[in-house]
């Protein structure tokens, strides 16, 4: 059988039925569009494979400039015991009068690299990126209406150049977007040096790996959040105490993280952003960037606890790639941020999805180190997660 040869998702999979004696019924019980998704998001398609998808909040935010709102969070996840930890850090939050978020946005890159034939070839490609930024601009910004180079950095090592091309794609996390920007820059440039695009995305992106270039210079969106939690609210609602949760946080999030050469000092940024991420259509693959980042944790006032997120490398959209799938869709209306932004407010719909996973990564960190500091980790995966 060749799986190419079938022209609907449903010939496909009773092909595969036939040809393996297995009964897909439940890959094939779906309300998607299989025409869209079949052709847009996912080849040789015969289903969907469908994720629970939980209920965390209310979750109130309110942003640097003092706008509040209140987040109901869907969570898609198979992990018993996720979505009742983000729920109880939302609580906390909540209760404590908010957590305060802000943001800021770097842009989806595109990283190619370029051969050169010796040294002084690489210090003549760096000096012609630096010199027609202009002309580059105008090249990339013609493939799409709604996107802008911002920027162009490069490194060189031997006989190869790292170019590193940084876009506004308002409300589209952009990757084929800049991937299309990025492939008419470079056949310019060789056109222009006589250089040779060796591969357009060189890993300097750097695109669906974990690298401390994110990290330091961010890509996508960076998030912060943060929230003092009284100390009434660590007793009444997470079970513990300012001095408790800090301790656990220090041995945990920065000692844990620094002797096991983590990259990154948090508790569980990954169990969030891919809840959150598969529940509103994001690349999942993206997580691996998303979870990158920072939990600090400071007793205040004597017994309250100031706890903080930062996220330097989310990508998130809320127009293009999964997102238009209809469940992938009602799940970002949950949130208030479905679609395109409103006119005059551009990628401001993306800026506020990116808030929203920095809050619900902060109720996770909060939940967690609560729950590592009674003890009860264990006992809630036990009891939760395998319903015992
Ligand atoms: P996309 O769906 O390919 O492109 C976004 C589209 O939305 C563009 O056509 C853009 O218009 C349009 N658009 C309409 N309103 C917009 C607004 N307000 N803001 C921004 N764009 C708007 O999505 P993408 O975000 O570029 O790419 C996402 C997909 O890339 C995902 O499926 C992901 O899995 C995949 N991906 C691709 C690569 C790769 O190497 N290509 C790598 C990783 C992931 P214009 O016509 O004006 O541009």
């Amino acid at each position: 059988m060749n799986v190419r040869d079938f022209s609907s998702a449903d010939e496909r999979r009773k092909a595969v039925e036939k040809e393996l004696s297995v009964e897909l019924t439940h890959i094939g019980s779906y309300s998607l569009d299989a025409g869209v998704a079949g052709t847009r998001n996912c080849e040789n398609m015969i289903g969907a494979a469908q994720i629970p998808m939980g209920v965390a909040g209310p979750l109130t935010l309110t942003t640097v400039n003092g706008k509040s709102n209140t987040y109901y969070l869907p969570l898609a996840t198979t992990e018993g015991a996720l979505v009742a930890s983000v729920n109880r850090g939302c609580k906390a939050i909540t209760v404590s009068g908010g957590a305060t978020v802000d943001s800021h946005r770097v842009g989806a890159t595109r990283g190619p690299v370029f051969k050169v034939a010796n040294l002084s070839e690489n210090r003549r490609l760096h000096e012609y990126l630096e010199g027609h930024f202009s002309e580059l601009k105008e090249i990339t910004e013609k493939t799409s209406r709604h996107l802008t180079l911002k920027k162009i950095t490069s490194r060189g090592v031997g006989l190869y150049r790292f170019v590193r091309f940084v876009y506004d794609t308002q409300d589209a996390m952009g990757l084929n977007m800049v991937t299309i920007a990025t492939d008419a820059a470079c056949r310019y440039i060789e056109e222009q040096t006589g250089n040779t695009c060796v591969a357009l995305s060189g890993n300097f992106c750097v695109d669906k790996k974990a690298s401390w270039q994110n990290f330091v210079s961010g890509r996508g969106t960076k998030v912060w959040a943060e929230v003092v939690l009284p100390a009434e609210v660590l007793r009444g609602v997470l079970k513990t105490d300012a001095h408790k949760a800090y301790g656990t946080w220090l041995a945990k999030c920065m000692l844990g993280s620094a002797v096991s050469g983590s990259i990154g000092f948090n508790g569980q940024f990954a169990n969030v952003v891919a809840a959150l991420f598969i529940a509103t259509g994001q690349d999942p693959a993206h997580v691996v960037e998303g979870s990158l980042g920072v939990t600090t944790a400071e007793v205040v006032n004597g017994s309250d606890l100031y706890v903080s997120v930062y996220l330097p490398d989310l990508m998130v959209g809320t127009v293009g790639g999964g997102t238009t799938l209809a469940t992938q869709h009602e799940a970002l209306s949950m949130l208030g941020v479905a679609g395109a932004s409103p006119e005059g407010k551009h990628g401001k719909n993306a800026q506020t999805l990116a808030e929203i996973v920095g809050g619900a990564a902060l109720a996770g960190e909060i939940s967690l180190l609560s729950s590592l500091e009674q003890g009860t980790l264990a006992q809630a995966h036990n009891k939760l997660g395998r319903g015992k």
